[in-house]
Order: C-alpha cells, then sequence, then structure tokens
C-alpha cells in the first residue's frame, strides 16, 4: 500500500492532513505498535514538508519505505534457569536500514521489550547513525527476558540460548549489535564468545567489548560523556558552559552513571539518579567518590539505588518517583522512553531548567516535548544527544577492520568532535524565526542523507 500522497500541496493545514493521513495508514499496518508511531511520527513532521517540495523523494517513496524494516528477525530462546527449569524468551532483530552501512544498533534484555519497542528504537537508529557522518545502517534486538535478580550462570546460558540463533543473521560487515538496557559489559562478553565459538572468528561483530579483547577505549562512557558535551554545545548558543549548573539525571546504569561524572569533571552539580523503583536526591551533589560506590552498588554487587540513603547519610529516597520534581539548570533523562510526561515537563520548565539534553531514547513524550519547544528552552533530542555511543561503537568497528587500538584521549577527541558536528548540523537544519528547533535539526540532517541514499541505490 502507497502511504505518501503522490503530489505536493500546499498550505499548513494541507500539510496537517498529509502527515495525519500518513500516520492513520501507516497505523493501520503496524497495530497496536504504539511506541513505534510516536517516533514515526516525530520525524514525519519535521520531514514532510521537504518530502512534499522534492520530486524525487516524492516519487522515491522515501517515508513510505522508512516505515518498513528491511527485515525482522523474531526466534525462541530456550535456556535452563539455575533449578534446572525450562525458561522460554522471545528473540528478536529488527534490520531496519542498511542504506549507509551494515546495520548497527543495540541489543535490549528488558521484560517490555516488544516488536512495536524494537521498531521505534531501529527507527530511532537509522536517523541517529546518519547523524554521526559515520558509514552506520539501524538495528535494533533483544529480548523479553529480564537480568535482573538472574546469576551469572544464569545470564550467560541465555545469551548462548540468543546468540544461537542470532548468529547466523550478524557479522561484521553486515549487522553489527551493541548493549542497551539490560545488556551491559557482562552480557556482550558472553554473547561475543558464544558468536566465536559457532563461527570460528574473532571480528568486530560485537561492539562494546572489553578493551582488554577488542573493545574501543571509552565506550562504557561514550553515551553519557557525549550527552554532556552536546548539552555543553547547546548552552555555549547561550555563552554559558555546564559549570556551576545544578542537574537532574534519572537512572542509575551506563548512561546515567558517566553522565554524572563527566557533569562532575566539568564542574556541575548532580543532585538525583534513579532507577524504576524510585528517586534519591542528594542535594550536596554526588560527587565522584560517591559515583564510585554508585558504579560498584550497581554494576558488581547489582543492587537498587534506594541504598545510597543508607550509606550517604544526608541523601533522601522517594520511593515510585521520579527526579523532575526539582529545581535545577539541566535535565539529564537517562533511563528509558516515556519517562517525561507533560506534568513533568511543565514542572521542570515551572522550576527553572532550561537545557534538557536526553541520553535515553526517547524519554520526552510528545507532550512535554511540545512543552519544551514552546518554552523556547535548549531541548536536544536523544537521537542527536545520545548519539556518542554509536559513534564510539563506529569507531570500535573501524578499529577492529583495521587491527589497531585508539588511546582514550584520541577517542575522546573524536566524540567531541562527533558530538559538536552532530550539534552544528541540528543548528543548521533547526532554524525557527531565531530558536533552534533541535528536534526539526535532529530529524531533517539525519533524515536526509538517507533519503538521497535511497535514492541513489533504487528499488530495495
Ligand atoms: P542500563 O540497563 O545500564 O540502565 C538502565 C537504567 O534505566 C536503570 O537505572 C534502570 O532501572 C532504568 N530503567 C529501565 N527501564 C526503566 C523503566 N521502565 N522505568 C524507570 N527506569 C527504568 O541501560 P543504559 O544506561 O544503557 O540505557 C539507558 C537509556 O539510554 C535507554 O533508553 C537506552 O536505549 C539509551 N541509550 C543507551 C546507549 C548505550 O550506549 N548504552 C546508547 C544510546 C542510548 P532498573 O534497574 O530499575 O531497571
Amino acid at each position: 500500500m502507497t502511504l505518501a500522497a503522490p503530489e505536493s500541496i500546499g498550505g499548513a493545514a494541507a500539510l496537517e492532513q498529509q502527515i495525519d493521513g500518513f500516520m492513520m495508514r501507516m497505523a493501520a499496518q503496524s497495530p497496536g505498535e504504539t511506541e513505534f508511531h510516536q517516533a514515526v511520527h516525530e520525524v514525519v513532521k519535521s520531514v514532510m514538508p521537504l518530502v512534499q517540495s522534492k520530486r524525487a523523494y516524492r516519487e522515491a517513496k522515501v517515508l513510505d519505505r522508512m516505515v518498513v524494516p528491511e527485515r525482522v528477525i523474531m526466534f525462541r530462546v530456550v535456556w535452563a534457569d539455575d533449578a534446572g527449569q525450562v525458561q522460554v524468551n522471545r528473540g528478536y532483530r529488527v534490520q531496519m536500514s542498511s542504506l549507509i552501512g551494515p546495520y548497527k544498533g543495540g541489543l535490549r534484555f528488558h521484560p517490555s521489550v516488544n516488536l512495536g519497542v524494537l521498531k521505534f528504537l531501529a527507527f530511532e537508529q537509522v536517523f541517529k547513525n546518519s547523524l554521526t557522518t559515520l558509514p552506520m545502517g539501524g538495528a535494533k534486538g533483544g529480548s523479553d527476558f529480564d537480568p535482573k535478580g538472574r546469576s551469572d550462570a544464569e545470564v550467560m546460558r541465555f545469551c548462548q540460548a540468543f546468540m544461537s540463533e542470532l548468529y547466523r543473521h550478524i557479522g561484521p560487515d553486515t549487522d553489527v549489535p551493541a548493549g542497551d538496557i539490560g545488556v551491559g559489559g557482562r552480557e556482550i562478553g558472553f554473547l561475543f564468545g558464544q558468536y566465536k565459538r559457532l563461527t570460528q572468528r574473532f571480528n568486530g561483530t560485537l561492539t562494546g567489548k572489553n578493551v582488554f579483547w577488542g573493545g574501543s577505549n571509552l565506550r562504557p562512557e561514550a553515551t553519557g560523556y557525549g550527552c554532556v558535551y552536546f548539552a555543553g554545545d547547546m548552552l555555549s548558543t547561550r555563552g554559558e558552559s555546564p559549570k556551576g549548573k545544578t542537574a537532574l539525571v534519572s537512572g542509575s546504569g551506563n548512561v546515567a552513571q558517566y553522565t554524572v561524572e563527566k557533569l562532575n569533571n566539568l564542574g556541575a552539580k548532580v543532585i538525583t539518579m534513579s532507577d524504576s523503583d524510585g528517586t534519591i536526591v542528594d542535594a550536596d551533589g554526588i560527587n565522584n567518590d560517591k559515583l564510585a560506590w554508585v558504579l560498584e552498588l550497581k554494576n558488581v554487587r547489582r543492587g537498587r539505588i534506594r541504598e545510597y540513603v543508607d550509606h550517604f547519610k544526608g541523601a533522601k529516597y522517594l520511593a515510585g518517583k521520579r527526579p523532575w520534581g526539582l529545581p535545577c539548570d539541566l535535565a539529564f533523562p537517562s533511563a528509558t522512553q516515556n519517562e517525561i510526561d507533560e506534568d513533568d515537563a511543565r514542572q521542570l520548565v515551572k522550576n527553572g531548567c532550561y537545557c534538557v539534553s536526553e541520553g535515553a531514547n526517547m524519554p520526552s513524550r510528545p507532550e512535554a516535548v511540545e512543552v519544551f519547544l514552546n518554552a523556547k528552552i535548549l531541548y536536544g533530542p536523544g537521537k542527536a544527544a545520545n548519539a556518542g555511543g554509536v559513534a564510539v561503537s563506529g569507531l570500535e568497528m573501524n578499529q577492529n577492520s583495521g587491527c589497531m587500538k585508539r588511546s582514550r584521549d584520541d577517542v575522546d577527541a573524536q566524540l567531541r568532535a562527533i558530538m559538536h558536528s552532530i550539534h552544528e548540523n541540528c543548528v543548521k537544519y533547526g532554524q525557527q524565526n531565531g530558536f533552534v528547533n533541535y528536534v526539526l535539526g535532529a530529524n531533517t540532517a539525519g533524515f536526509v542523507k538517507v533519503a538521497d541514499a535511497m535514492v541513489h541505490q533504487g528499488y530495495m
């Protein structure tokens, strides 16, 4: 079925009609995939005027094609828990686009994983990867497996069972998975070990590997550091920097941890971290000594963030709450999708927040995004602000194929340069009456390269 209208029509009302019509048809083709619809809607709102104004895009039906994955792989994952009980999970890989490079994107292990969530993440990944300027297509995968509370041996057996099917669909020139929620260094190690056993190949098929066996320096830090660099670039448009600012961070996983570290190193004060059970508030700031304790808690002991207040007596725990009700200058949502709703956004703006840099993917609901844009604050959407992780993954692929290793300083310099160029592209494409709309900028800059490649490569 054709989704985009064949001819350009003018006027704001007509444009609305085109967007609504496209979304209705697209939603009918992917029923129930609400997160995917949300992600597509955000991009289509930004790029429909461009698509309608460019004959080559209309004729090639670029939008119709971009919302259909090139391939979806779904499989059964069967493994045995420590009690010898058989466990059954669902495994997925959504290979969305290989237009500008091999499929690239993380694996998520979380009970909320389903096809719609992974299609949203894969769709976002296409434009994010395009923004990095590196040759990477877009994909995402994962499972509804929950690593929380599982022993290392159970996680290993699950990873081995998952890779026993996935390995035939991936490779250094075809599809290169990485980590995401629930998939960190431990899981990448088990997945890589099984990939190697099955293929008899040591190559760069997975990124996020340990730095001693093929990983890149600074990959664990890259998403968080990059997100803070992006915030720094946004602040610099107002002659400011993170120094001396108060920041809220959500989450306490990989992205949150290194967001806090970089903010500390740049002289900001971070007063919150969270997990899905609640938020800790430390008015004195979560300095790097306290952060080292959090890293041990989360990455080694695999505990819960509420334990922070037992250890650091001045801190408070807000059970069941997110951080967004507190006064701050900067906010870094770094946990999961849709973690900021309209009320949270209003509260943030009312309490003085004027810069939001998204470490998580699509953490702000559409109504929250509207609040930020209407308030004209500095709002960096995830596909731009959190692209540092996949950018350093791209550098890891590059190092693996060249059998070489870059120093920490070298990778950091490249990460800074890539985040800076993403920011410049957002500014270039996001101008709106003197205001930089980073959503428009990121969507358009990411889209143009993919759409042009689609036109150049013919029907596929
Ligand atoms: P981790 O698994 O390391 O940490 C996730 C954190 O978010 C945990 O604190 C977790 O708490 C919390 N969280 C997860 N789900 C929910 C939920 N439904 N409600 C509230 N809190 C939740 O993941 P990452 O740090 O790697 O990923 C965080 C975000 O960043 C995700 O949106 C991911 O897609 C995005 N991202 C990650 C990149 C990377 O390089 N890792 C790259 C780009 C984006 P709990 O322990 O209670 O589940």
